[in-house]
């Protein structure tokens, strides 16, 4: 990630955060002070508070961390700091509404405007947007076509977060063409932007700071050295039995749980 960390050859647009008035006289929380009194954690976990320096600086940044590592925080501590909005573009309504859920109860003022609101509440969660009411709002990256993508331009944003952002690349998994449509989002916006993912292979992580337009992005990527995790493979075909095997493992650990995964419903 470190090796991106210079312009790609093209000058840095300028950045504007018109919107958003930063007084300088107005000193700025803590983060360990809003870590512990706004999430009741006593330490950030490794590359949290780098990505969090990185983003209240006002650069572009991308962390790549494994599941669980915390990548969330990382733009929800900055979304209590900072003036305005902090809009994070997520790939599922079920991530959405989990983390509002998680965010609701610690005291955030969060919503993810969507596909399942009625035509009422989505009308009063974007004046809520405009108003400047909420700290994060979610959103999905085929609702930033066309009109809503015009109308974000003029509420208060201070940060653009594009989570899963593996999907931004054709070299990744999951890729979804709605993601490549946030292209110029950044500029439009003229916010910092923030690329989280857990799955970004060297040439999927240049696609993501391309694709973005980040320039001069600051970057973490975290260990994926698990040492409770045991990985083996073994080649079908030379004599075994993979049923068998299968049956065996599950019988092994009879009375506790465990995931097979498989190549399709009817081998299930
Ligand atoms: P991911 O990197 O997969 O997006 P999440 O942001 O969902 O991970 O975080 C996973 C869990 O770790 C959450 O329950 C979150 O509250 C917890 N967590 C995040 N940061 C810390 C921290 N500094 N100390 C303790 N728990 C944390
Ligand atoms: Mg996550």
């Amino acid at each position: 990630i470190r090796a991106h960390a210079r312009p790609l050859g093209r000058t840095p647009p300028a950045r504007h955060i018109s919107s958003v008035p930063t007084p300088s006289d107005t000193p700025r929380a803590d983060p360990a002070d809003v870590l512990r009194d706004t999430f009741g954690f006593d330490d950030f976990r490794p590359g949290q508070r780098t990505i969090i320096d990185t983003v209240l600086a006002g650069r572009d940044c991308i962390g790549v961390m494994p599941t669980g590592a915390g990548k969330s925080l990382t733009y929800m501590l900055p979304a209590r700091v900072l003036p305005g909005t902090v809009l994070v573009v997520s790939p599922l309504i079920s991530l959405m509404k989990d983390q509002v859920d998680a965010l609701t109860d610690l005291g955030f003022q969060a919503a993810a405007i969507n596909s399942t609101l009625d035509p009422d509440e989505r009308e009063a969660r974007l004046a809520a947007l405009r108003a400047g009411e909420y700290e994060l709002v979610y959103l999905a990256p085929e609702a930033l076509d066309g009109w809503l993508r015009r109308y974000v331009a003029e509420c208060p944003i201070s940060l653009l977060v594009v989570d899963e952002a593996h999907c931004i690349s054709q070299w990744g998994h999951d890729f979804r063409p709605a993601y490549r449509r946030l292209r110029g989002l950044r500029e439009s916006l003229g916010v910092p932007v923030l690329a989280l993912t857990a799955t970004a292979t060297r040439p999927v992580a240049v696609d993501i700071v391309r694709q973005l337009d980040m320039s001069s992005p600051g970057g973490y990527k975290g260990s994926f050295l698990r040492r409770n995790l045991k990985i083996g493979v073994r080649k079908k075909g030379q004599g075994g039995n993979t049923r068998k095997e299968i049956l065996a493992l599950v019988r092994e650990h009879a009375g506790s749980s465990g995931i097979v995964y498989c190549l399709s419903r009817k081998a299930v």
